[in-house]
């Protein structure tokens, strides 16, 4: 069968970029096949030329003067793989404003400025394709944008970070601290020497912000969203959740309530019987609501060059077969600016521990502060005696607003010695 050559230049050769190129050159002749585009590397962007990345030889040019790879007449559609805002955001602009369709795998610019593209890709007619930006290699973007584009989603909950969900496995199966956990992660490649963007929760948030925007159409930055990191979670929150019969998952959730889009991350004491428990190490998973479809899902390795050129490929295949036969994909179309829901007004349940005199009546003021601020308890639990008793209150679903209020008195009350770690419990009331 006689396939339609498309030219591809490659903006970064780094982990992505070089597996991406690896693959097209192993898997080329099948694309071929199946889907009725050849794809040729023409030109590779990089900062420094003379690196060896041990690509497979081809004809591809390499330079690193990335806007003239944008430019050039033999380069129809280009692969944006290089990350950072700038000069990614400038060639990705460009590159739309000539008519040329773009793959890109970059969540921090989509996290940052993902409205601007959308509408310059809308204004240039071509497809700005982005499934490896969130979740590396799990198949997460086209299905929310299109399978399931007709149903109304609830909410969206994942673990969309391998780091920070390799760092709670081994404290919940190992017994490890987070700063052992951390230097394993370290040692195993799993985690960056500078841990923050992971451990503080930055990149999650920009995932959180992507899902978002995809699930509800709307504008959604990283700013937008409300973020907690894991760097504060003690063994003894791990060991409290095993004895209530949660875990404890970093969540990013993306939800629609009274008409307004929240986005947060944030640790959450998962029930074991939760699919996402279930997701250990480096995994990835996401869990879908939708009013029709009910619940969906996905899970896979959400980091790693292949598995993120893989779903860099898939994008690139899909605008390859568009500019084919003329025409374009899906669109996102215009994200509008929505209301958002503050982070007081989310209604979750949580755990809190709280340090308390161990003398007759004490339970029963605490008690009273938890009715007077409309939070009611679930259950309530007593740990050691005298001077180290702590109490370990589970909620019902309740305001954010009113679970903060109900600390702050719980911290003037003289019979309170500490409140604890409050953690949110992923529950079916939310
Ligand atoms: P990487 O290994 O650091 O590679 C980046 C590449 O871009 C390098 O080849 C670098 O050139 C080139 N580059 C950077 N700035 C440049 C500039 N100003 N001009 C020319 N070339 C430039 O990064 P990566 O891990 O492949 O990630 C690429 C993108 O994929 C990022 O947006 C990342 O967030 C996203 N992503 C990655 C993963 C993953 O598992 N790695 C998963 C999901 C999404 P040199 O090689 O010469 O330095």
């Amino acid at each position: 069968m006689s396939s339609l050559v498309v030219r591809v230049g490659l903006l970064g050769c780094g982990n992505v970029g070089a597996s991406l190129a690896q693959m097209i050159a192993s898997n080329g002749d099948a694309i071929a096949e199946r889907a009725g585009v050849r794809l040729e590397i023409t030109q590779i962007a990089v900062r420094d030329v003379a690196k060896d990345r041990g690509l497979p030889a081809n004809s591809a040019s390499i330079t690193d003067d990335p806007s003239s790879l944008v430019a050039a007449s033999d380069v129809d559609l280009v692969v944006e793989v290089m990350g950072g805002i700038e000069p990614a955001r400038t060639l990705i602009l460009a590159a739309l404003a000539a008519g040329k369709p773009v793959v890109t795998a970059n969540k921090a610019l989509l996290a940052a400025a993902g409205a601007e593209l959308f509408a310059a890709a809308e204004a240039g007619g071509v497809d700005l394709l982005f499934e490896a930006s969130v979740c590396g290699g799990i198949p997460l973007m086209r299905p929310l944008r299109e399978s399931l584009a007709g149903d109304r989603i609830l909410r969206v909950t994942g673990i969309v970070n391998g780091t920070t969900n390799y760092i709670l496995t081994r404290m919940t199966e190992a017994g490890q601290s987070f700063a052992d956990a951390l230097a394993e992660a370290q040692a195993l490649g799993f985690a960056e020497a500078d841990p923050t963007a992971d451990v503080e929760a930055h990149d999650a948030a920009a995932k959180a912000a992507i899902i978002a925007s995809i699930a509800f159409g709307a504008e959604v930055t990283d700013s937008d969203v409300y973020r907690e990191g894991i760097t504060s979670i003690t063994a003894a929150d791990i060991e409290a959740a095993r004895e209530l019969g949660y875990v404890v998952k970093l969540l990013a959730v993306a939800e629609e309530r009274d008409g307004k889009v929240g986005a947060r991350v944030h640790p959450a004491m998962v029930p074991v019987q939760h699919p996402l428990a279930s997701v250990r190490e480096a995994f990835n998973a996401v869990f879908i609501e939708g009013e029709a479809t009910g619940e969906v899902m996905l899970y896979g390795r959400g980091a790693g060059g292949f598995p993120t050129a893989s779903a860099v490929l898939g994008d690139v295949i899909d605008a390859a077969k568009n500019l084919a036969s003329g025409g374009r994909g899906a669109t996102i179309g215009k994200l509008v600016r929505r209301e958002m829901l503050p982070m007081e007004g989310v209604v979750s349940q949580y755990y809190l521990e709280v340090e308390a005199a161990d003398r007759p009546g004490v339970l029963a003021v605490v008690a009273d502060v938890f009715g007077r601020h409309e939070v009611s308890i679930e259950s309530m639990q007593q740990r050691g005696i005298g001077e180290d008793a702590r109490l370990i209150f589970v909620t019902h679903s309740a305001r954010e607003s009113d679970l903060r209020s109900t600390v702050e008195e719980l911290r003037e009350t003289d019979a309170v010695h500490r409140v604890g770690s409050v953690l949110r419990v992923l529950g079916s009331g939310e």
